[in-house]
This record gives structure tokens, C-alpha cells and sequence, in this order.
């Protein structure tokens, strides 16, 4: 069975695909973009590896673009990349992502080391200029495109239209995160396509509300806090009781990124109890 989802115009020249990968939450679908003009085009991550490239290859062909200027993930995580390497060697295009993203993909995945470069600001497909933002957040390397024609930004795991992203180390950083939200807040952008799940039409208004959800978890985090120092595992649990043991490290990842933003804000701070030997978490006076 094809693991190409339809092929779906979602601006004008613009084009989604939606790709099934199993093993990404929430419902494993990843997103693959075209953005179109004449007989060129740029394409937005590469979805997992699977027949989708040969739909992919298909429904270029149909809609006339001869050439892909450039492929370009918004980070390196595996449902965004594993299918670059082939769609490069199919499409005689050059690959980019962040640096940063480009060795963490090298380090990551070693037998496809090589396949991507550094991204210049800027990419072109026929007329359209699309531009790069360096914007970390879920990854220290991600990024966000932005298509002015169309006041369109290409958001990557940053944003999703219903539920939220998950944002943890190593790879991710809570307060980078809070700013790239911040970036959409302030932009005049009328559509967020997102890595994942349907396009957000309203994304200022979606930014706000992933925002609101994150400052909710801290809050409770220091609500709980201001019980006791608590263990990692105990603040998991309490915040995220009812969660599917599948995205149980998720869950504490998230946890571990709020706490280290809280400590950097002088919050919260680590405290090892000689006792048990167990790290926990406290509140600083205020
Ligand atoms: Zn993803």
C-alpha cells in the first residue's frame, strides 16, 4: 500500500502532501510541500522514506514543473529527512537545512552524512522568492520559511491547528520556543503550514494559544512546586497523568524543558538530597 496521502493544493502554487509515517505522534502523518511558479519549484521536507516519491515525482510532473531548485527540511529530525537523500539523488536538486541541523542530521544519521549543505537566506522558484529564518525552538537548527507573495509561513514542528508540539533537550529549547511563537504573534502571516496535520489559518491566533498552554504547564509546575521540591518523575506524572506510555518520554522531555526554562528565569533550582541520592526540584525564594 502507497503511503502517499492526496496531493493538495493549500494556496495558490503551493501544494501539500500528506506522508504516513507510523511513528510519529499525533497522527502519523508528516507533511511534504511544492511551492510552485511555471516550471519551477522548491520543496519542503521529504517526509520518511516509502513510494510517496514516485506519487511525489508523479504529481510534479502533471502540474509542469520541470526543475526543483531546491529541496529544503526545516530540521533534521527523521520523518522530515529519511526521504531526502533519495529525492536529491531523483531530482538532481541540492538539499539545505540550518548548520546546526545539518550536523546534528551528519552525527544522527552517518550513513546519509553529506547529503545536506548550508541554506542561503534566500530560495527561488521561477519568480517567487521564499526566505529562510533561522528560528530554533524543537530543534536548534530549525527553521521557518516564509513566502511573502502569499503571506504564508512554513512553521515545521513549532506549530500544530489542534493539540501541541513537544519541545525537550537535547534537541530543544524552551525559550527559543517561546520566541519563535513570539515571531508568528508579530508577523502578517494568513497561513501557518505546519510539519504535521492540516493548515493553520488563523496563526497568530494558533501561536497564542500553544503560548497560553505552555505558560498553563508552568504554572503548575510552580503550583506543585510550592508543595516541595519534587523529583522529575513525580512532576511528570502529576502534569501529565492520564498520558499514553508511548509519548511518556515526550511527556518528561517536555517537563525537563519547562524546568530548565524556569531555572534560567531564577525560578526553580536543582537540589540533591543526601538521603536518597534523588535530584529534585525546587522553588528559589521570591
Ligand atoms: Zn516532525
Amino acid at each position: 500500500m502507497s503511503n502517499a496521502g492526496p496531493w493538495e493544493a493549500v494556496l495558490p502554487g503551493v501544494w501539500r502532501m500528506t506522508v504516513a509515517y507510523p511513528n510519529v505522534l499525533p497522527d502519523g502523518t508528516v507533511n511534504l510541500y511544492a511551492i510552485q511558479d511555471g516550471e519551477e519549484a522548491v520543496i519542503v521536507d521529504g517526509g520518511a522514506t516509502g513510494d510517496h516519491l514516485d506519487a511525489l515525482e508523479r504529481h510534479l510532473r502533471e502540474c509542469g514543473v520541470r526543475r526543483v531548485t531546491a529541496l529544503v527540511a526545516t530540521h533534521y529530525h527523521v520523518d522530515h529527512t529519511a526521504g531526502m537523500p533519495e529525492l536529491k539523488a531523483r531530482l538532481q536538486a541540492p538539499a539545505f537545512m540550518h548548520p546546526l541541523d545539518v550536523a546534528a542530521f551528519d552525527r544522527a544519521f552517518p550513513h546519509a552524512a553529506g547529503t545536506f549543505e548550508a541554506c542561503p537566506a534566500r530560495l527561488r522558484a521561477g519568480q517567487r522568492d521564499l526566505w529562510v529564518i533561522h528560528q530554533p525552538g524543537h530543534t536548534h537548527g530549525h527553521l521557518h520559511l516564509w513566502l511573502p507573495d502569499v503571506r504564508a509561513i512554513w512553521v515545521g514542528d513549532h506549530m500544530v491547528e489542534e493539540g501541541s508540539v513537544w519541545i525537550g533537550p537535547p534537541d530543544g529549547h524552551m525559550a527559543d520556543y517561546y520566541q519563535a511563537l513570539e515571531a508568528v504573534i508579530n508577523s502578517d502571516a494568513m497561513a501557518a503550514l505546519p510539519g504535521h496535520g492540516p493548515v493553520i489559518r488563523q496563526p497568530q491566533r494558533a501561536a497564542h494559544r500553544l503560548r497560553a498552554r505552555r505558560e498553563m504547564r508552568e504554572k503548575q509546575m510552580l503550583e506543585l512546586l510550592a508543595e516541595g521540591p519534587k523529583a522529575l518523575a513525580e512532576l511528570t506524572k502529576a502534569l501529565y497523568p492520564d498520558v499514553d506510555p508511548r509519548a511518556l518520554p515526550f511527556a518528561r522531555h517536555t517537563v525537563i524543558a519547562h524546568l530548565e526554562h524556569l531555572e534560567e528565569r531564577g525560578r526553580v533550582r536543582r537540589i540533591m538530597s543526601s538521603g536518597d541520592w534523588t535530584m529534585r526540584y525546587a522553588r528559589t525564594e521570591e
